[in-house]
């Protein structure tokens, strides 16, 4: 392969992040926009040893998986959306298989586990009049600039760059970004008011960010600029504020040469700093500043999903890790006895006491600092307090940054021994990595489920649900034993079978758990890697004697020993 080149490819599978995958001659190619079952012709950009990356000229024959429109005709020069031509349905299979790949690959889940925990994926439910959901995302920043005609525009940066193309009508966002961002250019062109110029560092106007409530209707407009001020502010105020719902007008000031898009400060220009909007029946405030989930129906099911898994009565004590302005918290507060909350943004911590204050929540205590700094203090410091007795949770929410959580963590949650662990993830590839650790350290998953925060993007969020096993725990996920491992001779009896004739027997309940280490001790084989503790310190507990010899008794009786 040489780059150039022509080829016809036809497209066989799909990579992580949403590129098609096909081969030429067995010579792997990655294209990105084209789709499973697509047959295209596409040139070689880059050719390596043993792949190559070309790109898209024509689709020969669509998919089936293909939309027939695409809606957002920008969709594929934008770095934004990167499957929307791909079906709704298909989208949603990629993203289930992604979080069940890498909970495989990565986090050496046994694929059988995955298949009596794992539920399908939560979709979001179309547009009206349409196949696909849109107009889902309540914030939107775009960058300001200038074409070379001197005009100033609005738009988004083209996939991996900086350049701006116009565009003020994001399928994603909601319709009313139009009309603020008409808005904002007409009255830049009539006060000459520049825009900003990334190269050399010149100009006034970054970015424009909107926010909107999307059960309040309240609209927030706060302009980025390289500069302390912006000239005849009134005039746009004025004209902003003619806009149904508009609530509050602010600038931001960021001088820096950074691709950071706010800068700290915030001047207020009209209104309040801040709208307000619900999650539920949980109110929040959101500034400029804070971090607020950005789609606001599936983020109802993801907390609501997260609150399930937790399964609360009103007796708990939960940690909330990684919080941001207390969404979760306020969402698991009205359940659980007490919560506690930690976060590494002063400002969002500061949002998320006044969000309990205006819901009356007084059970919710807030803590700023990095998760694994803030949470082994309290666990050493709880130790010194009270003569070496440990802190307990009963429940740990952690819904960490795409790096995951750090080791260290990990382990003062395991050391704080909490029936339950809800991870909620928006990278499965580190959730993966913690959830072998968490695995390997006595906890079990029982249901996984992914929610589609994002449509039309490769990311996705997971919630997970991992639970402590202790001695007497059947772990709920009967094997089928012909299925783990249908080769195998000695393999005759079921666990099921085995627990029905030591409880018929000998009166004694055993878990797969048991079972299996004293499979593992007789030499039979298990699955791979099924209960096997997966680091040296690994606080599996360990079968008792007189279970241990009421399941060989069964292995005997079933002639498997
Ligand atoms: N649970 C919240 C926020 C999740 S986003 C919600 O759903 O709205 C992840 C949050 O982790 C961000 O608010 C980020 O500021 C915070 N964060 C990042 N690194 C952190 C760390 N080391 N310790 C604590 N919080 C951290």
């Amino acid at each position: 392969m040489q780059k150039n080149e022509m080829v016809t490819v036809t497209i066989e599978d799909i990579g992580v992040n949403g590129e098609g995958i096909g081969k030429v001659d067995g010579y792997t190619l990655f294209i990105k926009d084209a789709i499973i079952g697509d047959v295209v012709e596409a040139k070689i950009m880059k050719a390596k040893k043993n792949y190559g990356y070309a790109r898209l000229m024509k689709i020969l024959t669509p998919s089936e998986d293909r939309m027939e429109t695409p809606v957002c005709p920008m969709a594929r020069k934008c770095g934004g959306c990167q499957i929307q031509e791909m079906k709704y349905d298909r989208q949603l299979k990629f993203k289930e298989e992604k979080v069940r790949g890498n909970l495989i690959r990565i986090g050496e889940v046994p694929e059988e586990l995955l298949a009596q925990t794992m539920e399908p994926i939560t979709g979001m439910e179309p547009s009206e009049g349409q196949e696909q959901p849109f107009h889902y995302r309540n914030k939107a920043q775009f960058p300001i600039g200038t074409d070379k005609d001197g005009n100033v525009i609005a738009g988004f940066y083209a996939g991996r760059t900086h350049s701006i193309i116009p565009n003020t009508d994001c399928a994603l966002g909601v319709e009313v970004n139009e009309e603020i961002l008409t808005c904002i250019l007409k009255f830049m062109e009539e006060y000459q008011i520049p825009a900003y110029d990334e190269e050399r560092h010149k100009g006034l106007v970054r970015h424009v960010l909107i926010r909107y409530g999307f059960t309040t209707k309240e609209i927030m407009v706060c302009l980025v600029i390289n500069g302390n001020k912006l000239p005849h502010s009134e005039i746009l105020t004025e004209r902003l504020a003619a806009i149904d719902g508009m609530t509050s007008i602010t600038l931001s000031i960021n001088k820096e040469k950074t691709n950071v898009i706010m800068g700290n400060m915030i001047k207020p220009l009209w209104g309040q700093t801040y709208i307000t909007d619900y999650i539920g029946d949980v109110k929040y405030q959101i500034s400029p500043l804070s971090f607020y989930q950005v789609n606001p129906v599936q983020t109802e099911k993801l907390y609501g999903l997260a609150l399930e898994y937790a399964g609360l009565t009103g007796n708990e004590t939960v940690w909330d890790l990684y919080c941001g302005i207390g969404t979760i918290s306020l969402f698991l507060a009205k359940n659980a006895k007490q919560v506690y909350g930690v976060e590494i943004v002063p400002q969002a911590i500061e949002d998320a006491k006044n969000n309990a204050k205006i819901n009356g929540i007084q059970n919710a205590e807030f803590y700023v600092g990095k998760a694994e700094e803030v949470l082994p203090g309290y666990y050493k410091e709880y130790a010194r307090e009270h003569g070496g007795e440990t802190a307990h949770a009963d429940v740990i929410v952690v819904d960490p940054p795409r790096k995951g959580c750090e080791e260290s963590l990990l382990r003062t949650m395991v050391d704080m021994q909490p029936e339950k662990i809800v991870y909620v993830s928006c990278d499965s590839a580190t959730l993966a990595r913690d959830v072998k650790f968490l695995r390997g350290n006595g906890y079990e998953i029982q249901r996984v489920r992914a929610v589609d925060q994002f449509p039309h993007t490769v990311h996705v969020e997971t919630v997970v649900l991992l639970s402590q096993q202790k001695p007497d725990d059947t772990i709920e996920i009967d094997l089928d034993l012909d299925e783990l491992d249908a080769t195998s001779a000695e393999l005759k009896a079921t666990y099921q079978e085995i627990k029905d004739y030591v409880l018929k027997e000998f009166g004694l309940k055993v878990s797969n758990l048991y079972i299996s280490q004293i499979k593992r001790k007789c030499g039979i084989e298990v699955g791979e890697n099924y209960n096997l503790p997966k680091s040296e310190n690994a606080r599996v507990p360990q079968c008792p004697k007189e279970k241990e010899e009421a399941i060989k008794a069964a292995l005997k009786y079933f002639a498997m020993i």
